[in-house]
């Protein structure tokens, strides 16, 4: 048996194929995996729908939060059976950005997922070196959704915005990454608020440690849990309604570290409030591997627990885009191999 099953996106916006491909060959310094998780976020559906992408050559395997077993490595240094988590991004190690340490801004990074086959098969073939192995106690859709969900929120919280214990954070957004952003924060002896419309996210934000939860019409009321504002926000919508609530809800000398996105949508703020409250407003993209391995390791601890919202069959990709699509999930959406 050298073939595998796979769920291929055949057009933009439409369903997805479960088809028989070739199992990939392992080139050199990779490793072959089992598959036996795949998270799916927001960019695999703006990726779906063409709105990422639409150069995307098509039919292709999606799915960037992989864990699996390992099937083989070329040097035998992970034996056959076990438990890795893969971090997606495959950086060149030669440009400026590499050379500084951010390689999570590599001037030729890749993607698994799309630039190169993705999660949504039986098998997959990655870079020995891009692969973590993580605790039995564990699950394979904890740790899949570890290498984007959790080490995207903890690059954004920890790497850009140089979160300290006793801070006020404010998570703008209880989604895929918010809610990680929540416990994240909270485990680092933050005092952490959220914003969010969804009032079943509010309650799992509470449950995760928030001790304030609010929606965006409310946001007045966070003023008797911090009167100063917020020292740092997570804005996790990528929306102007988002990044503008962050504006407004920030501490003089406050940082705001946007890690959502919408392709075109501009964001806007007072050159006065900025300047002369000395406002910070920072970027976040990715996750370097060290990034991951921290995140990886915070929920082997347990210290990270990852919402799962639901888990589907890789025959059920239609319903767990579907799921996804809605907005209403709470956590992640997984499959399951
Ligand atoms: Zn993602
Ligand atoms: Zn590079």
């Amino acid at each position: 048996m050298t073939d595998m099953t796979a769920a291929l996106l055949k057009e933009f916006g439409t369903s997805f194929a479960l088809t028989r491909l070739a199992r990939p060959r392992p080139g050199p310094g990779e490793a072959l995996i089992r598959v036996r998780a795949a998270g799916l976020c927001g960019t695999d559906l703006k990726v779906a729908g063409g709105k990422m992408r639409p150069g995307l050559a098509l039919p292709a395997v999606i799915g960037h939060e992989i864990a699996g077993e390992v099937v083989s490595t070329s040097d035998g240094a992970l034996p056959p059976g076990t438990r890795v988590a893969c971090h997606p991004y495959l950086t060149c190690g030669r440009c400026a950005s590499c050379a500084r340490g951010n390689t999570n801004t590599c001037a030729h990074i890749a993607l698994v997922g799309l630039d190169r086959q993705g999660g949504l098969a039986e098998y997959l073939a990655v870079p020995e070196t891009s692969l973590i192995p993580f605790a039995e106690h564990t699950s394979f859709a904890a740790a899949a959704v570890s290498m984007d969900a959790v080490a995207t929120t903890w690059h954004a919280l920890h790497g850009r915005g140089r979160l300290k214990a006793g801070e006020r954070v404010i998570v703008i957004g209880a989604g895929g990454l918010g809610l990680n952003g929540v416990q994240i924060a909270a485990g680092a002896g933050a005092k952490v608020a959220v914003v969010d419309r969804n009032p079943h996210r509010r309650e799992v934000a509470l449950a995760d440690g928030a001790d304030r939860v609010v929606a965006f019409d409310d946001t007045a009321s966070l003023r008797e849990w911090s009167a100063e504002g917020a020292d740092l926000i997570l804005e996790a919508t990528g929306s102007r309604a988002g990044f503008d609530t962050a504006v407004s809800l920030l501490a003089d000398g406050g940082r705001v570290v946007c890690c959502g996105y919408t392709p075109g949508l501009k964001f806007g703020m007072d050159s006065t409030g900025l300047a002369g409250r000395e406002l910070s407003v920072v970027g976040s993209r990715g996750s370097t591997f060290a990034d991951a391995a921290a995140a990886l390791a915070a929920v082997d601890r347990g210290d990270v627990r990852p919402r799962i919202d639901s888990e589907y069959r890789l025959d059920q990709v239609d319903d767990a885009f579907a799921r996804l699509g809605s907005r209403q999930a709470l956590g992640r959406v997984v499959i399951v191999l």
